[in-house]
């Protein structure tokens, strides 16, 4: 059976191994998708492990993405823009590098949500290995605006250089603020930090909801429910990120089996299923 599995750190909450095997089930394709716990200091040895084991691909998450699109020989361009890799490939060895959470996250947003993201004004919080794979598909939904913020600032002002070709391309207006210089109000917030996963507060002031806005958390589950909250609370449409985990994970299963899973039937399926766990 052809081998599949998750890597990051934490990894215990990934519902990406129920996805998997519903996408499996559904298109009628034979493989086994798990999940792996791997050291911080140990990712490169566990993917030889793992191709050394027959594994034919895996999923990247936190905070390996960008080990994960250095350690590819080949790495697709969307990849290269993010320098990160949320998808390994293994053909004969070789590790091939693409990147499907931007996808992910405009696929949701626009299709599942019916948010239409062209000439609005979005904040971006969180340059790590998520914000960089966002970042590009967002901009080509040609936002009016996207404001970048980071704990780090560096990371943010490095990513923006990196797109900037893009973003005037695409008429996008590229800006990075400090998360405490935040003053005006955005359509779109989104959250791509892991600060809900060592249960953080929201990093920036609910001044930066327009009323109506859409509040994006990247995090889904228990862990998003504060970022829920507060944007409820501050007159905003919360949504949290499990239509974007679903919809990368489509988009990965297509660059491994080549057919597009019903991503719609298995959101919805996902969520009542972790709704009655709760
Ligand atoms: P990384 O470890 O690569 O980056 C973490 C990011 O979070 C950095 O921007 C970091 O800032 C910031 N951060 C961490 N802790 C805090 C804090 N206490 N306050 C403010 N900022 C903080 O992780 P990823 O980018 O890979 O993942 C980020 C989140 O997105 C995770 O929760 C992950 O589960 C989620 N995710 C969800 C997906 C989905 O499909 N729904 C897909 C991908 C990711 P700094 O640079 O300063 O360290």
């Amino acid at each position: 059976m052809d081998l599949y599995c998750v890597m990051g750190n934490p990894v215990d909450h990934s519902r990406s191994p129920w996805i998997h095997a519903r996408f499996a089930e559904l298109t009628g394709q034979l493989l086994h998708y798990g999940k792996r716990l791997i050291p911080l200091d140990g990712f490169a040895s566990a993917v030889s492990a793992f191709v050394a084991e027959g594994g034919r691909g895996c999923n990247v998450t936190v905070p390996f993405k960008f080990e994960a699109a250095a350690l590819a020989s080949q790495v697709s361009d969307r990849a290269t823009l993010a320098q990160a890799s949320n998808v390994l490939s293994f053909h004969s060895g070789a590790a091939l590098a693409d990147n499907t959470d931007g996808a992910g996250l405009v696929n949701d947003i626009q299709c599942n949500a019916g948010f239409d993201l062209s000439g609005r004004r979005l904040l971006l919080i969180g340059a790590g290995g998520a914000g960089a794979g966002v970042l590009g598909p967002l901009i080509e939904a040609r936002p009016a605006s996207i404001t970048v913020t980071n704990r780090s600032l560096h990371k943010a002002t490095q990513l923006l250089a990196r797109h900037a070709a893009l973003a005037m391309l695409n008429n996008t207006e590229l800006m990075v603020k400090e998360l405490h210089q935040l003053s005006s109000s955005f359509d779109v917030v989104i959250n791509a930090t892991a600060s809900s996963l060592s249960g953080g507060a929201v990093p920036v002031a609910a001044s930066t909801l327009s009323p109506g806005a859409l509040a994006y958390d990247l995090m889904y589950g228990s862990a998003a429910q504060g970022f829920m909250t507060w944007a409820r609370e501050h007159g905003a449409t919360p949504r949290d990120g499990l239509g974007m985990l679903v919809e990368q994970a489509a988009q990965a299963f297509m660059i491994w089996r080549g057919v597009l899973p019903p991503t719609q039937q298995v959101l919805a399926e996902l969520r009542h299923a972790m709704q009655a766990t709760s």
